[in-house]
């Protein structure tokens, strides 16, 4: 089963597709982390893109998209895949889509991990502080554009995905178990009625 985990910066998107990785063994890929692990290799892809990422603006669609695309096609996915970070608008949906279709793959589940932004920001504060070194987008104004440009660009996915009847929303202001029983619940539902393979 392929799911996309949505939601704002600090949502726990990326709490949450450990935990899925570990319940079901659906591979956790985040796009956020393989751009950070070319920044820090300082690959041509990451020194290109490190300013952009720096000041909480996105990467292009089309260097996003080759990347994810070449990842989902490699042999550890096969049992399923999370997606942490991917897609951010929906352009890169539409893309997306069509490169599933084209490898007969789709997604099964898009779960919205619902967060109020006061409590965004003092999630992302405190992950600074107990990760002892903060993440250059994790500071103040940038933080504060990341969550302008999800209101912007990433939540137009919603009505997207409803529209596609893959939408479910999760309250992310529970405890992360909670949170992740709720998720749970809803996959062995979908399971169930589709018989899709786990
Ligand atoms: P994240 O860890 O998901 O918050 O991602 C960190 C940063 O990586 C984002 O602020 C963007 O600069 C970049 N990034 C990650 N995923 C995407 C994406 N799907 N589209 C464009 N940029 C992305």
């Amino acid at each position: 089963m392929n799911v996309i985990l949505l939601g704002a910066p600090g949502s726990g998107k990326g709490t949450q597709s450990i935990i899925l990785n570990k319940k079901f063994g659906f591979l956790q890929l985040s796009t956020g982390e393989m751009i950070r692990q070319n920044i820090e290799d300082k690959t041509e892809l990451g020194l290109m893109v490190q300013t952009l990422v720096n000041s909480g603006e996105f990467v292009n669609d089309d260097t996003i998209l080759s990347m994810i695309s070449n990842r989902i096609l490699m042999k550890d996915c096969k049992n399923g895949f999370v997606l942490d970070g991917f897609p951010r608008n929906v352009n890169q949906a539409k893309k997306f889509d069509k490169i599933l279709k084209e490898n007969n793959k789709k997604i099964n589940i898009v779960i919205e991990l619902k967060v109020i932004k006061k409590i965004l920001f003092e999630r992302i504060q405190n992950r600074a502080i107990e990760a002892n070194e903060a993440r250059e987008d994790d500071k103040g104004e940038v933080l504060e554009n990341r969550i302008k440009i999800y209101e912007e660009q990433t939540e137009p996915l919603i009505p997207y995905y409803k529209d596609l009847g893959l939408h479910y929303e999760v309250n992310g202001m529970k405890n992360i178990d909670e949170i992740a029983l709720d998720i749970e619940k809803i996959i062995k539902i979908k399971f169930k009625t589709n018989k899709e393979i786990i």
